[in-house]
């Protein structure tokens, strides 16, 4: 197994496994894909059945549940990709424009 003795940022392929292959479980969670986001979902509580559905489709670790059972995206994880809008059972997400 790699020992990292940098941050995963600045580590170049030399130094990973062949292939790709992770050996550490958990190492999503160092990547902040937070900042790949040019929009981001925004939730409309009202409508919301608390089915989990969102945070099930959601490829990262970026949706995080609030206490009611209710959910937000985490502004660390969240890249954008829409996935959660497309999918959320009532249509009570709506994906808006980051600001400058
Ligand atoms: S936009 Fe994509 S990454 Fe962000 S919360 Fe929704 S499914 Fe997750
Ligand atoms: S999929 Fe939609 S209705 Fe279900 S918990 Fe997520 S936001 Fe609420």
């Amino acid at each position: 197994m790699i020992k990292y003795t940098k941050p995963l940022e600045q580590t170049t392929w030399r130094e990973t496994e062949v292939g790709g292959v992770l050996t550490v479980p958990g190492t999503a969670r160092e990547y902040r894909t937070g900042d790949w986001r040019s929009q981001h979902p925004v939730w409309t509580k009202s409508r919301c059945i608390r089915c989990g559905v969102c945070w099930t489709v959601c490829p990262e670790p970026a949706i995080v549940e609030e206490p009611g059972g209710y959910f937000d995206m985490d502004p660390n994880y969240c890249k954008g990709c829409g996935i959660c809008a497309r999918e959320c059972v009532t249509g009570c997400i709506s994906m808006v424009p980051e600001e400058e």
